[in-house]
């Protein structure tokens, strides 16, 4: 009962939802745990809870600046002071005070970079670490879907802090990513919780389209009738700013976009605007909604085509965590998988940058060694964007400090990012067929996951069969009928292709 209490008395929940217990009593019996509950069923409440029970820190490292700071104001309007997000969002002299000070926190988010700095990891050796908790962990894997370069050190960090108790967190992990967290971490002995990644409360269904404009004709009609609050993704930051621009011209005025490209304040603003029903539609890139607790989003829209079938589960898993019937729908167009492949594509340095990285080396051979001194020289030359930068700049540093020369690096690494891409192909190809499907979707999921089907769901896909009337509005907005006729000449400025 002591657990129900705290979580009464700490959280205000009366009861833990399915797997929270499970994996807290596993943490709290000092076992290295790897968990897997779906987007949406309070994965943090695995770790705050905890923490209030055992001696020492809790160190949670977060891939996502965003995320991190929305856990960690999470915590403190709980009524919690002991926290701390330690990221890049800190100044230099605040980051030094906290260093100081960091034995007087109890909840210690850290950004993986940060792992970087020895005087990070010297002042972390310092502390009684009662919990390590990895969130997002399929980051990890190189062959997740997200890899970060920055997680790959972890196992290496966790060995340096004196391997304290490790709790793995994710939402979508494939049985190969699983192996690779409890490798890389080092907890191969640890328990596992794997929880189904179904949400059947959630319809999916797939809407193909003839062409681009009719696509658009129908992602208009569907913002201007389905039951919301919504949510529709797109690939491109223009897009999202410019249909949330037409839908606003049509008369709907709660709607806005979000995407990386805008500023801290912004992003804010129209997150806190959308949790408290202020706005009913978002149109954004996949940046929003990690972190975001609203429990009543209806549907979600996906105009472009994900680049992984992880992914598309997250972002649809943002609807209906009260429970509620929601739907999520794909549109899709002929050609839709290009965009993807484009993006997935110009994420990594291409051969061509990285045979110019390799004469440039050869004509300066005393900047290897200290080759971040060099990065604006190299990312103006070579053409490398910063995304790019940082992958190539994190596989060279790892390579260089054991010794291997800059030549051998360099192949290595064009052969590395050769598979990566092959790899980000076969995913895209997945969603590709998954689209194309003629059996049941959720079927098709969830066996991507070594799953099965084994209930029956009301609502369950367009190829099960669903009344698409029951996720309608029923009061129709007035300006209905104005829907395809004054907003046409958009269309070429909609077609601009995005960046
Ligand atoms: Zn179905």
């Amino acid at each position: 009962m002591r657990l129900e209490a705290l979580l009464q008395s700490k959280f205000g929940y009366p009861a833990f939802r399915p797997g929270q217990k499970e994996i807290i009593e596993s943490v709290l019996a000092g076992r290295n745990t790897v968990a897997m509950l779906p987007t949406g069923t309070g994965k943090s409440l695995c770790y705050q809870l905890p923490g209030y029970m055992i001696e020492g820190q809790v160190i949670i490292i977060s891939p996502l600046l965003s995320l991190m700071q929305d856990q960690a104001e999470q915590l403190m309007m709980n009524g919690e002071k002991k926290v701390i997000a330690f990221n890049s969002f800190l100044s230099r002299s605040e980051k030094r005070k906290a260093l100081i000070n960091l034995n007087q926190y109890k909840f210690i988010f850290i950004s993986p970079e940060m792992l970087y700095y020895e005087s990070v990891l010297s002042q972390l050796q310092k502390l009684c670490i009662a919990l390590f908790v990895v969130d997002e962990a399929h980051c990890i894997s190189q062959w997740g879907y997200d890899f970060r370069p920055d997680y790959l050190k972890l196992g290496e960090v966790r060995q340096k802090i004196g391997n304290p108790v490790t709790l793995a967190l994710t939402a979508t992990a494939t049985r190969e990513v699983k192996a690779d967290i409890k490798k890389s971490l080092g907890i191969l002995d640890c328990s596992e919780f794997i929880y189904s990644v179904d949400r059947p409360n959630i319809a999916l269904t797939v809407e193909k389209a003839d062409n681009f404009r009719v696509k658009t004709e129908r992602l208009v009609e569907l913002a201007e009738t389905l039951e919301g609050p919504g949510i529709i993704y797109f690939s491109s930051k223009k897009m999202a700013e410019q249909t949330a621009d037409l839908l606003r011209e049509k008369g709907a005025k709660r709607v806005m976009a979000y995407h990386g490209g805008m500023d801290h304040e912004s992003r804010i603003l129209v997150q806190q605007q959308f949790i408290h029903g202020q706005l009913d539609l978002i149109c954004a890139t996949s940046a929003f909604g990690m972190g975001i607790n609203k429990d009543n989003i209806r549907y979600v829209i996906h105009f472009h085509m994900p680049l992984q079938i992880e992914s598309y589960l997250q972002e649809i898993g943002r609807a209906g965590r009260d429970g509620k019937q929601s739907i999520a729908i794909m549109l899709y167009a002929p050609g839709d998988e290009q965009l993807p492949l484009q993006i997935a594509e110009n994420e990594l340095p291409d051969k061509s940058q990285i045979d110019w990285i390799t004469g440039w080396m050869e004509e300066n051979p005393n900047a290897i060694m200290n080759i971040s001194a060099y990065e604006e020289q190299i990312k103006q030359r070579s053409g490398l964007t910063d995304i790019q930068w940082r992958i190539f700049y994190d596989f060279f540093e790892r390579k260089n400090k054991s010794g291997l020369g800059y030549k051998r690096i360099l192949q290595e690494m064009n052969g590395y990012f050769e598979d990566r891409i092959k790899f980000k192909r076969n995913s895209i190809e997945e969603v590709y067929r998954w689209i194309h499907k003629e059996n049941c979707r959720r079927e098709n999921i969830l066996s991507y996951f070594d799953e099965e089907k084994n209930t029956s769901v009301q609502f369950c896909c367009d190829i099960c069969g669903l009344q698409f009337e029951n996720f309608i509005r029923n009061t129709k907005s007035d300006n209905q009928d104005k829907t395809f006729y004054d907003w046409k000449n958009h269309l070429e400025y909609l077609l601009i292709p995005g960046e």
